[in-house]
């Protein structure tokens, strides 16, 4: 039946996504973004808007990124971790991770850690010693 011609009319778009060209019926022109169901779901899988915690700068990532993305880039990730003005460290009395600051170079999580290994330094040490002795033979 080769019948009647109907005017297909066709338009052509480019896939917002991938950027590929696609033809819509007229009626869609309006309504079609992407080229597939498949980018689609990309697209709105959630570009999401975050603020530098750095520089304040607005970037885009994807959703699965959410928790991470804090800078818009690595040299601002850098800044961020050393302005942060706290690090970990662990305390070389009890062995307790804390947080301090990067500028003071804490060895003890508290004053009484500090108190309890001054006193006991030199017994402390020579065990530590005694123990990589035994460790290494
Ligand atoms: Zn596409
Ligand atoms: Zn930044
Ligand atoms: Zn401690």
């Amino acid at each position: 039946m080769s019948g009647i011609k109907r005017s297909r009319v066709k338009i052509e778009k480019y896939c917002r996504q991938c950027n590929t060209q696609f033809f819509v019926p007229n009626y869609r022109k309006n309504i079609a973004v992407y080229c597939s169901r498949n980018c689609q779901a990309l697209a709105s899988r959630e570009k999401i808007i975050t603020t530098c915690v750095t520089c304040g700068n607005e970037f885009t990532h994807i959703s699965s990124r959410a928790n991470k993305a804090k800078y818009c880039s690595r040299s601002c990730y850098h800044k961020g971790q050393k302005g942060k003005g706290s690090i970990e460290y662990t305390c070389q009395h009890c062995d307790k991770k804390f947080l301090g600051s990067p500028s003071h170079k804490r060895k003890f999580c508290s004053r009484a850690c500090v108190n309890k290994s001054n006193k006991s330094v030199g017994t402390h040490l020579s065990l530590q010693l005694e123990k990589l002795w035994h460790l290494e033979r």
